[in-house]
């Protein structure tokens, strides 16, 4: 999974062309800029490599591998619900 801050985007299309599984497209969304950031595209292969946010010159696309986001969850889970634990 991918998170992009639309209005960090500049429109360079870096993580678009070098995507080395073609999984990233412009979005119909328009940020303050009139860019159009990047998304996933329906059917895609990303694998987490994470090539698109090491190269995004202006930090803004970040990957949240499958992993992180169960780890995430977990905390969750795990919160206390109201009040606290004596
Ligand atoms: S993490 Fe890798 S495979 Fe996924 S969208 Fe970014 S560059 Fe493509
Ligand atoms: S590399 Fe960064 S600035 Fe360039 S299009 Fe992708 S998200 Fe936008």
């Amino acid at each position: 999974m991918i998170e992009v801050k639309d209005d960090w985007c500049k429109g360079c299309n870096i993580c678009i062309e070098r995507c080395p599984v073609n999984a990233l497209e412009e979005s119909d969304r328009l940020n303050k800029k009139g860019i159009r950031p990047p998304q996933l595209k329906k059917n895609n292969e990303c694998n987490d490599c994470r090539l698109c946010e090491l190269l995004c010159p202006d930090l803004a696309i970040s990957v949240i591998s499958d992993k992180e986001v169960k780890k995430e969850d977990k905390k969750i889970l795990l919160r206390p619900v109201g009040g606290t634990i004596k």
